[in-house]
This record gives C-alpha cells, sequence and structure tokens, in this order.
C-alpha cells in the first residue's frame, strides 16, 4: 500500500513494528495453541469409521507430553466407542476434540484396553451422563492398586494434580465378553485371562475387520511384561485366530499383515519363555538370568534396553516357582554352569 503521508507512514512503521513484535509473541501463542489441550489429536482414518492415534514410541514421560499408546475411536450410525484415552487429561482432551471433529454422535462408550497409566488417565476428559465406561473385571482392582503411584508419577514428572476422584473406574465390567452396539456396528469386547496384565482387554469391529490388540500387541517397540509370560503366550495362539485383516496394536504402527505382526510378537515372547524356563532349570540366579538371556533372535526391538532386562526379571519371578512337572523345553540356559 503506498504511504502518502509521513503520519502515515510512522503509523505503519508502528504498524511494522508491532508485526515484528508479533512475529516473536503470536508464534509462540500459535506454538502454545498447536499444543493446547483442545487441539484435536492428529487422527487417521485407516478403515471407514475407524479412527487411530499413534503414540510415541517411547516411555510414558513429560518429554512426549505423556502421549506414547494408541488410541482409536469407531463410529457407528447412533454413537462413538472411544478405546483408551491417553497417559494425561490434556491427551484426553484432545482425543474428544479430535472425536468432535470427526463426527458430531456422542460417545456412547469409552472402552479401557487394561489399567496402565498411558491408556487411561485421559479418562476424566470423557466425563459425563451419556459416557459408560467399559473394562475388564479386573480393571479396577488393578487401577486402584497402582493408582497412588500414577498420581505421584503425573504430580512429580509431568507437574499435573489429579485427584483420586478423577480416576475414572468402569460401570461395565466384562468379565469374558461383550458386545457394544454403535448402530449398525456391534463391537466385540474379549477379557483375557493374565497377559500382558492381569486385565486386558480386546476389541473386535467386524464390519472393518479391525482388532484393537490393546497391549496384547507391540509392533517395534518391545513387549512389556507386567502378569503373565505364559498367559500371554497361550493369548498370542488365540489371537491368531481373530479374522482381522487390520491390526491396531497398544504401541507402534497399525498393521495389515496381521499374522505376521503376531507372530513377531510370537517370536519374542516364545523365546523369552525358553530361555528363562532354562535358566531357572539351570540353576541360575535371577541377576546371573538378568545378565545373560539376551533378546531372542537378536531382534532389534525399539526400547529394548529398557524392557528387556525388566521381563527377564518378571518372567524369571514367575518360572522360579513353576510346577517341575510342567513340560520342559530342556534347553539349558545360555552360559548356564553344569
Ligand atoms: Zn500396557
Amino acid at each position: 500500500m503506498p504511504h502518502r503521508h509521513a503520519g502515515a507512514h510512522r503509523a505503519t512503521h508502528a504498524a511494522r513494528g508491532l508485526a515484528a513484535a508479533c512475529l516473536v509473541a503470536c508464534a509462540t501463542a500459535l506454538a502454545a495453541h498447536a499444543t493446547a489441550p483442545d487441539a484435536p489429536l492428529p487422527v487417521q482414518e485407516l478403515r471407514p469409521g475407524v479412527f487411530v492415534h499413534l503414540g510415541a514410541i517411547e516411555d510414558w514421560g513429560p518429554a512426549n507430553g505423556g502421549d506414547v499408546a494408541n488410541l482409536a475411536f469407531v463410529v457407528g450410525s447412533r454413537c462413538v466407542a472411544v478405546i483408551d484415552t491417553g497417559g494425561t487429561p490434556a491427551i484426553g482432551r484432545a482425543l474428544r476434540a479430535a472425536v468432535a471433529r470427526a463426527t458430531p454422535l456422542p460417545v456412547c462408550y469409552v472402552i479401557n484396553t487394561h489399567a496402565h497409566p498411558d491408556h487411561v488417565l485421559g479418562n476424566v476428559a470423557f466425563r459425563g451422563e451419556a459416557t459408560r465406561f467399559v473394562a475388564s473385571a479386573r480393571f479396577a482392582r488393578a487401577l486402584a492398586a497402582r493408582a497412588p503411584s500414577y498420581l505421584n508419577a503425573l504430580a512429580r514428572d509431568f507437574g499435573l494434580r489429579l485427584a483420586p476422584a478423577e480416576l475414572v473406574y468402569p460401570d461395565v465390567a466384562v468379565e469374558r465378553s461383550t458386545e457394544l452396539d454403535l448402530g449398525q456396528r456391534v463391537l466385540e469386547l474379549r477379557a483375557w485371562p493374565t497377559a500382558h496384565t492381569d486385565n486386558d482387554l480386546t476389541v473386535y469391529d467386524p464390519a472393518s475387520r479391525t482388532l484393537f490388540a490393546s497391549d496384547l500387541l507391540f509392533v517395534q517397540h518391545m513387549p512389556a511384561l507386567d502378569g503373565s509370560l505364559r498367559g500371554w503366550v497361550a493369548a498370542m495362539a488365540e489371537l491368531q485366530q481373530v479374522p482381522a485383516t487390520l491390526v491396531v496394536p497398544g504401541h507402534g504402527p497399525a498393521r495389515e499383515d496381521v499374522r505376521a505382526a503376531l507372530a513377531e510378537q510370537s517370536t519374542y515372547l516364545d523365546g523369552l519363555l525358553r530361555a528363562v524356563r532354562a535358566a531357572v532349570q539351570g540353576g541360575l540366579t535371577l541377576s546371573q538370568a538378568v545378565d545373560r538371556v539376551g533378546v531372542p533372535d537378536g531382534a532389534s526391538w525399539l526400547l529394548a534396553e529398557r524392557f528387556h532386562r525388566r521381563n527377564v526379571t518378571a518372567a524369571f519371578a514367575e518360572l522360579e516357582w513353576e510346577d517341575d512337572t510342567a513340560p520342559a523345553t530342556g534347553a539349558r540356559a545360555p552360559g548356564a554352569k553344569p
């Protein structure tokens, strides 16, 4: 725009000054807006009506804002089911905003796949009269037992104060299985015997043949054992029977080669079971087993250094008291002294 006189020129200079200031201040404001609690969480519609948010392949912590678990929602003709809500209330609010952007339909169900903090601490964002919370029948006890440590971690690591009353417990407890009707779309829920945890629950959407595997499946991210290795190995064989053509793991990218994704994790779990059982039978101590049991097949899982030794520890504690009459693999622990 031409400058007709000095006054206008000065005004323009002033405006430029403001613009320059805005470049800094507004960029800061925009950045803040980009991470504002109610900015919709990025989601991808992987199948019609199936929306997925992939968390970072990292440990739950402030560096990633607690955004490490995969979250999803499925849209029926009547309402929406949300599957896991994220590692902080802010992530839950961002997920709610993503739902609202995708559909005007209400959220009738929030399904929690298990009581780990990265999957459930966003629940509070969905609390409302019309929304029912659904989880394994063993979920409530598991969450109550860990609640003090989760709330401490939120305060200590994230600077977030959450009252115990803001932890949302299920209204619907699934003992073995149940169905949720979203209107012309019925989700099949299944609660599992102890595997990744003692309260795992998977969701299958026959309409899109999508399996939401919860943390019963990790892709790229090393599996993390907090339940029963033997139970998890058994669950893997049953998951192979689900006629899914898309699987959304609890962590890592979704996969259309469902059986291969499951098999990759089975290689790790089966190998871990064999090696730790052999270590126990070979008379190794726990610390010897932790030092000597390597990653089976040397597979390149992400976060292996963080989780593998912990997995060996958990597996050792489980297998140490295993019935000696149980079928043995006969293999000796790597490096075990005869
Ligand atoms: Zn988990």
